[in-house]
């Protein structure tokens, strides 16, 4: 199908700051939407609470602005319900790893084909700038009286480790590279996660800057390797998820890697899981005759709640 940028035109003009580094993050997700020819009714934007939130109101796909930390269950639901829905999830690094880390975990369990693209600013940017759990130790924002006394989580390396068969990190302002890893996100049949460092000029100015990421970003370096050949091979995929931890690790707060850190196909999703017990997709069972008189007793239902 071919779409233009223009068919994917907002619904309302966003709101967000001046700079703000989710224009970016939209950007890249309409352009990907656009390389990929998505039909933007089979496409579902889903999100929780904060400024990156708001993004589904953003773009003319479909869309489900949900609860603080719950857009996680809300994508796998609509995912179970209709699997040929394209389904991304654009929310911030406080609702996904802060109050949503239950379920950031536990979706790795699953390993659901739906997208998390994390807006990672360091900060909770709607609520005046009070520290995200991804906040280095030490580091001092606006919107906190003093450097900030906690330790802060790494999201790769906590999705590796909950399963994750797609992780990869990039930052706002690099559009050509955040395409690139958001279209093979979505190409990719598993659970995937871009987290992308975003530039909050508003309440984390120094760290955000696309200047201060051209000096403390790079790429993954040529020669490294992050998908499995062969996705059957477990010991080839551990290998492989230990390469990427080895990496992460090297990693320090100054100096970070972009791109694709780890890629295993694996066969066993959810998908199959659910296929291998015979379970089919809401989508398929029927609920109306050909004279659009609704199947469902509903009857039966309603005297099973009877007390
Ligand atoms: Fe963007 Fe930060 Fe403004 Fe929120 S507060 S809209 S994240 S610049
Ligand atoms: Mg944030």
């Amino acid at each position: 199908m071919t779409i233009s940028l223009k068919d994917l035109d907002p619904h309302e003009m966003n709101d967000w700051c001046p700079g703000c580094g989710d224009n970016g993050i939209l950007a890249g997700v309409k352009n990907t939407i656009v390389n990929l020819g998505i039909d933007p009714h089979k496409m579902v934007v889903v999100s929780g609470i904060g400024c990156s939130s708001k993004l589904p109101n953003f773009i003319n796909t479909n869309g489900v602005h949900t609860l603080h930390g719950r857009a996680i269950p809300f994508a796998e639901g609509i995912k179970l319900a209709n699997p040929e829905l394209t389904v991304i999830i654009d929310s911030g690094d406080g609702d996904t790893y802060g109050i949503g880390a239950g379920h950031f975990i536990s979706a790795g369990r699953r390993n659901l084909d739906i997208k998390l693209f994390v807006h990672d600013n360091g900060v909770y940017s709607l609520t005046k700038g009070q520290a995200s759990p991804t906040l280095p130790e030490n580091r001092k924002v606006k919107g906190i009286p003093a450097p900030n006394i906690n330790g802060a989580i790494n999201p790769l390396e906590l999705a590796l480790f909950s399963g994750y068969t797609f992780i990869a990190r990039t930052t706002s302002y690099n559009i050509k590279e955040m395409v690139d890893l958001m279209s093979k996100a979505i190409r990719h049949k598993g659970l995937a996660l871009v987290d992308i460092l975003q530039g909050c000029p508003t309440y984390n100015p120094e760290f955000t800057s696309s200047q201060w990421f051209m000096q403390h970003t790079k790429p993954l370096p040529e020669t490294y390797d992050p998908v499995v050949k062969n996705p059957s091979d477990i010991s080839e995929a551990n290998q492989k998820k230990r390469d990427a931890l080895s990496m992460m690790m090297g990693d320090d707060d100054m100096n970070i890697h972009t791109g694709l850190f780890f890629q295993w196909e694996n066969p066993d999703t959810f998908e199959s899981r659910l296929e291998a017990r015979h379970i089919p997709a809401a989508i398929s069972e029927q609920i109306a005759d050909k004279d659009n008189k609704s199947t469902i007793d509903l009857e039966k239902t309603l005297s099973s709640l009877i007390v």
